[in-house]
C-alpha cells in the first residue's frame, strides 16, 4: 500500500474538541462539569485502518453477494467475486498474486464487496482450521517478498463496537460497556492521531486493542448499543492550555491501584495517567485475576522467551539468579536482573518478562519473583494486566454499584472529562 494513497483521501486523525454533553443516562456528570469549551470545526473522523495479519503466503476471501478483487493502483478488477464463493488468493515474491489460480502483478490488492456486506476472510490455507472473520468497510493487502499484510478500512465507529464486544465479556453491565466504548475510541483517534502518515493505525491485537471484525453475538450487541449511545464521546485532558485526548489505557484488573503510566510513557505525562488510583471494585473479578499464584515456569522456557520476544537482549545461560533492580511507587517490579550460571548478566523490565512468558501465567508484575531451581516463580499475584489506566474489573464493580460510566472513567482517569469530539 502507498502511504499516500490513504493520505490523499483522509482529514486528519483527530477531530477537534467540540462541547461537553450528556449522553442519557451516560455522562451527566460530564455535563456538570464545565460548560461548553473552546471549540475547534467538528470534523468526523476518518476510517481507522486495522493491521489484521501480516506475513500472510495465502487467504481466501468471499462476499455473499460478490464483489471484486482488484489492482489498488490502477483500479482495474483482476477478479469479480462470485457470491458465497471463497477465492483463493496467494501473495508471491515481486509483486506477483496468484489470484483463484491466475497469475497478475500489482503492489497491493482491494477487495471489495458490491454491497454493504462485509468480506469474509479467512486467513488459514484449510477452511476447517479457522474462523473466518468478517470484515465491514474496505479490505486492502498489501504486497510485499515477506507476505501481504490484511489490512482493513473502517468506520472508526464500527471498529469501537467491534473492540468494545472483545475486550469486555458479554455479561457486564451496560454502563461498563458504554464505558468501554469511550476507552476505546479515545484510545484508537489517539493512534490514528500519532500514525497518520504509517500504512496502519493499529494492529487486531492487545497491543493496540483486541479486533477480529463484526460479532454478532450478545457481547457484539450491547456493544453496538453502547457505541450508539457514546457516539463521538472521547476523553479529555489539560495538556499545554488546551483541553486533549490521551491514550485511554485499561487492563483486567488493577489489583488494589492503578499504576503510573509516568513510568512508562513520560511523553503522555497528563494528569489523568497519574495513576495510584486505589480500587477494591475488581474483588468481583474471577478467580486468579484479583490475586493469583503461585506460578511456575521453567526457567529454559523463560530465557527462549524472552529472546524470542526481544532479540536485542543479550543471550543468557542457564539461570542463577532473578532480582529486582527497580521497584514502580507502589512497590510493583519495575525492572529486574537475570544472571546465569557463568556470570552473564541482563536487565529486563518486569513487563516485558510478563509479556514473554505470557499474560496467562504471569498475570501482573505485581508479584513476588523467584528462582527456585530451575523454575521461576511467581508468588502472591494481584491483578491481571499492566495495570495502567482504568481497570476494566472495576469499572464492572462500580456500574453494578450504580456508577455511570461518565463517573466511572472520570474516577479512574481523575482531572480529564467527556467532550462530544464529533
Ligand atoms: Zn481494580
Amino acid at each position: 500500500m502507498r502511504v499516500s494513497r490513504f493520505a490523499q483521501t483522509c482529514c486528519c486523525g483527530f477531530v477537534a474538541v467540540t462541547t461537553v454533553v450528556a449522553a442519557e443516562g451516560c455522562d451527566r456528570s460530564a455535563a456538570d462539569a464545565s460548560a461548553a469549551r473552546a471549540t475547534e470545526a467538528t470534523r468526523t473522523p476518518r476510517p481507522i485502518r486495522v493491521l489484521i495479519h501480516s506475513g500472510l503466503k495465502g487467504l481466501r476471501v468471499r462476499a455473499d453477494r460478490g464483489g471484486d478483487i482488484l489492482d489498488a493502483s490502477t483500479q482495474q478488477t483482476l477478479l469479480t467475486l462470485s457470491p458465497r464463493t471463497w477465492a483463493p488468493l496467494a501473495c508471491g515474491e515481486s509483486g506477483v498474486w496468484t489470484i483463484a489460480g491466475r497469475e497478475f502483478s500489482a503492489d497491493d490488492l482491494l477487495i471489495r464487496s458490491s454491497s454493504a456486506d462485509p468480506i469474509w476472510a479467512l486467513t488459514a490455507t484449510d477452511p476447517d482450521d479457522s474462523v473466518p472473520l468478517r470484515l465491514p468497510g474496505r479490505v486492502w493487502l498489501d504486497g510485499g517478498d515477506g507476505g501481504a499484510a490484511l489490512i482493513n478500512e473502517l468506520d472508526l465507529e464500527e471498529y469501537v463496537a467491534c473492540v468494545a464486544a472483545r475486550e469486555v465479556r458479554a455479561d457486564f453491565h451496560a454502563e461498563a460497556f458504554a464505558a468501554q466504548t469511550i476507552l476505546c475510541r479515545t484510545f484508537a483517534l489517539c493512534q490514528m492521531r500519532a500514525r497518520e502518515t504509517q500504512r496502519y493505525d493499529v494492529i487486531a491485537s492487545e497491543g493496540s486493542q483486541v479486533y477480529a471484525g463484526l460479532d454478532d453475538g450478545p457481547a457484539g450487541r450491547k456493544a453496538r448499543e453502547a457505541a450508539l449511545r457514546t457516539r463521538g464521546l472521547v476523553c479529555v485532558a489539560a495538556r499545554d492550555g488546551r483541553e486533549d485526548i490521551f491514550p485511554t489505557y485499561y487492563s483486567a484488573a488493577c489489583g488494589g491501584a492503578s499504576q503510573s503510566a509516568w513510568e512508562f510513557v513520560p511523553s503522555e505525562k497528563v494528569q489523568p495517567l497519574r495513576g495510584l488510583v486505589t480500587c477494591d471494585y475488581c474483588r468481583i473479578a474471577p478467580e486468579g485475576v484479583y490475586r493469583w499464584g503461585p506460578v511456575e515456569v521453567d526457567e529454559t522456557a523463560v530465557r527462549e522467551a524472552l529472546v524470542r520476544r526481544y532479540p536485542e537482549l543479550p543471550a543468557l545461560g542457564r539461570l542463577k539468579s532473578v532480582e529486582v533492580r527497580s521497584r514502580t511507587e507502589l512497590g510493583r517490579p519495575l525492572s529486574l536482573v537475570l544472571t546465569d550460571e557463568a556470570g552473564r548478566s541482563a536487565n529486563v523490565l518486569a513487563e516485558h518478562l510478563r509479556l514473554a512468558v505470557g499474560s496467562r501465567l504471569m498475570r501482573s508484575t505485581d508479584c513476588q519473583i523467584r528462582l527456585d531451581g530451575h523454575l521461576l516463580r511467581f508468588d502472591a499475584g494481584q491483578g491481571f494486566g499492566h495495570g495502567l489506566g482504568l481497570c476494566q474489573w472495576g469499572m464492572q464493580g462500580q456500574a453494578l454499584s450504580g456508577h455511570k460510566a461518565a463517573d466511572i472513567l472520570r474516577y479512574y482517569f481523575p482531572e480529564s472529562s467527556l467532550v462530544r469530539a464529533y
